[in-house]
Formats: C-alpha cells, sequence, structure tokens
C-alpha cells in the first residue's frame, strides 16, 4: 500500500509562483511539497521559454525564464523542499479542520494542513495546426517550443504565426539558424508593435523571410522535414524547404482537475480568491499566480510573488495557531537569517 506523504503544505506547480512560496512558508517555519505535471521545475518559463529574456522581474533587469528558475532553486535551497514530478494532482478532499488527502494519478498520497494551488492555467497543451501527418514530424523537426536554441543552429527554420511567440522566436532565432521563414496567414500580425517593427527591419535587410499563406503539407523522411507546401489565399501554392518548423497558434489552458474540487471559480476558468489571504472559499485551500482571479489580476510572476508572502501569513494560522506572527525583515531579522543559513 503506498505510504501517506505527511507535509504542512502541499503546492501543486512548480512553477516560479510555487517556488516562491516554499520561501515565503519556509520563513515562517512551515514545511512544503510540490507535485508537478511536467518532468521539469520551473512551469511556464522553463516548459515554454527558458531562453528568453524577462525584464521585468524586480532586481534583475534582465533574466531568462531558465535563469530565473535557477535562481529561485537557489533561494529555497535552505528550506528542503521535495518534488515530486511528473504527476497530476487529482483529487483534493478535506479530511479534518483544516487537513486534506490529496492524489495524484501516480497513485501518491499526501495529507497537508494547508494546499497551495500554483497550477498556473492549468496543464497547458499547444493547439496545433490541422494539417495530415504532422505527428510523425512531431518531436523530431516540428516543436510547439524551443528549449534549446543549439538544436536550430545552422538549421533553415519555419516559425507559423502571428502573435507574440511567432515573432519573439523569429527575432531571437535569426542569428543562430541558417534561415529563418516567418509564415503568418496575412500582413497583420498580433504581436507587440516593437517586435513587429523589429522583424520588418530583418526582412528589408535580407536577413530573414517572410512569406503569407497556411502550411497544407509536409514533406520529408523518417521524421525529419525537407519542405512545407503552402497555400495563399489567392489559392496559389508554393514550397519552402525547411529543416525545422516551429508552429506558434497559443495554448490551450485547461483548467483540468483543480475544476472538480469545489472551488467558487470565475468565469468557469480561475480561481476566487481573497486580495487579504489569497484563500479560495474553500478554508484552508489557496490560489495563487496565474490560476487565481480577483478584480485587477495581472498574470505577472511578480504579482504570484506578492500573493505568495500573503498566502503564507495566513496559512501560518493554520499550521501554528497558537503562535503569534511578529513580521521581520530578512536585513535585520537573525532569527531569519539562521533559518536561511546565513548566521
Ligand atoms: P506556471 O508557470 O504556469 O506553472 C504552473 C505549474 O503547475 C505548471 O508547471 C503545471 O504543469 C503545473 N500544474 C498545473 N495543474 C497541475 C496539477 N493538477 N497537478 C500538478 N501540477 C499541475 N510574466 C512576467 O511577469 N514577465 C514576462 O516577461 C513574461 N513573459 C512571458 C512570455 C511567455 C512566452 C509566456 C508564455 C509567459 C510569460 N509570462 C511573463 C507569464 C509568466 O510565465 C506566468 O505569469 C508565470 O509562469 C505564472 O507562474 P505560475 O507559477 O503561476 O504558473
Amino acid at each position: 500500500m503506498t505510504e501517506t506523504i505527511k507535509t504542512d503544505v502541499l503546492i501543486i506547480g512548480a512553477g516560479p509562483v510555487g517556488l516562491f512560496a516554499v520561501f515565503e512558508l519556509g520563513l515562517l517555519d512551515i514545511r512544503a511539497h510540490v507535485v508537478d505535471i511536467l518532468d521539469k521545475i520551473g512551469g511556464q518559463c522553463a516548459e515554454l521559454y527558458p531562453e528568453k529574456p524577462i525584464y521585468d522581474i524586480p532586481g534583475f533587469p534582465v533574466v531568462t525564464g531558465q535563469g530565473l528558475v535557477d535562481n529561485l532553486l537557489k533561494q529555497i535551497e535552505p528550506f528542503s523542499p521535495v518534488f515530486h514530478l511528473s504527476r497530476m494532482i487529482e483529487k483534493v478532499e478535506r479530511i479534518g479542520d483544516p487537513l486534506f488527502r490529496v492524489t495524484t494519478d501516480a497513485g501518491d498520497i499526501f495529507e497537508a494542513k494547508a494546499v497551495v494551488i500554483a497550477a498556473g492555467g492549468g496543464s497547458f497543451q499547444p493547439k496545433k495546426p490541422p494539417i495530415d501527418g504532422i505527428a510523425a514530424y512531431e518531436g523530431k523537426s516540428v516543436s510547439y517550443a524551443v528549449r534549446q536554441m543549439e538544436t536550430l543552429r545552422d538549421r533553415s527554420v519555419l516559425i507559423v504565426g502571428g502573435g507574440d511567440s511567432a515573432l519573439d522566436w523569429t527575432l531571437n532565432l535569426h542569428a543562430v539558424a541558417r534561415r529563418v521563414t516567418l509564415l503568418h496567414r496575412r500582413d497583420v500580425f498580433r504581436a507587440a508593435p516593437h517586435s513587429v517593427e523589429q522583424m520588418r527591419a530583418l526582412v528589408a535587410a535580407g536577413k530573414i523571410d517572410l512569406c503569407f499563406g497556411q502550411v497544407v503539407g509536409l514533406e520529408g523522411e523518417d521524421g525529419m522535414l525537407t519542405a512545407a507546401t503552402v497555400r495563399e489565399d489567392s489559392g496559389r501554392v508554393y514550397s519552402i524547404p525547411v529543416d525545422h518548423m516551429l508552429p506558434f497558434f497559443g495554448l490551450t489552458m485547461k483548467l483540468g482537475p483543480v475544476s472538480d474540487w469545489g472551488l467558487d471559480l470565475h468565469n468557469g476558468e480561475l480561481v476566487l480568491v481573497s486580495t487579504e489571504t489569497f484563500e479560495t472559499s474553500q478554508p484552508g485551500i489557496f490560489a495563487i499566480g496565474d490560476i487565481n482571479w480577483y478584480p485587477g489580476k495581472l498574470k505577472l510572476i511578480l504579482s504570484g510573488f506578492h500573493e505568495g508572502a500573503l498566502m503564507a501569513q495566513k496559512v501560518h494560522r493554520y499550521i501554528y495557531p497558537d503562535k503569534r506572527l511578529t513580521f521581520q525583515y530578512t536585513t535585520s531579522s537573525s532569527s531569519l537569517q539562521r533559518k536561511l543559513g546565513v548566521l
């Protein structure tokens, strides 16, 4: 029989917000286990844009998605969180006041006094273009995210889409790839105007190609692409030689099992929380980061960090009901510094 893992808090999601929650809880002597569906730590930052620069993390003028995750992991080291990867939390049941039994699709059972949902967009999946036979190329020469730019060095890359991801990767990859071709249905882009301007400047300088139409067929062998067949709105069909295709058609964010846990939701998609404590409609269950909603919510990493700090204050009341919580700064509190291992 599976042994029940007991912990103060179970955090659902190892994205940046779940990671920083470990820190805020740790400062208050609250231990956490963290579970994620993905086989890696870091949520969207590690899965969708590990090498892209982020410019709005306070104190970091620039840091890549993976760089931020690495720093967060270093920052939470003193609190020794236990990670359980490649498993999805399926069920959260109240068995005490508050005490929860939480189970994963891999059969793990946790018992926690509080549950923190930091599940981002839930289980996110790339939207795939409807091209016959595309599955044979997926993972080899068609991918929906760039894990390592180096794997595309000196390759002919076809980027398909007109949003931020398509434009950002066009700008980032043109210096690495042998040739980048950006393909979009028409000459109107949803991406940030500044990125569109930069892309047009590269086209004008002859450094990248811009084409219009939709991919209607793929050519290649053993999963390795050699060309994409494109049809323009006018009906003209032509072929683009290509080694690797990156379709960026957005993500479907599926709330997944979170919707079955009896929580009040906003528009059936996001978990409603109090902005004082980031507690959900169920006492003892909290929601922070992209998964929650409250008036004025911004889906930014820095918002999730703030939410984690306030959440920890309320969780402390559940874990240590008889202990008074005194507000302290890490710069001046020797007690906090001892917990961080710097004193
Ligand atoms: P996520 O990073 O989504 O992590 C949630 C984790 O929960 C995932 O790993 C998921 O697998 C896991 N999970 C979900 N459901 C379950 C379950 N049932 N069981 C177990 N695990 C589960 N933000 C900024 O502030 N600045 C930027 O410049 C910026 N740039 C971005 C660029 C791109 C291309 C994208 C896609 C996003 C960008 N963002 C940016 C948004 C930022 O990445 C998100 O706000 C942030 O990742 C949210 O963190 P999170 O921890 O709440 O969720």
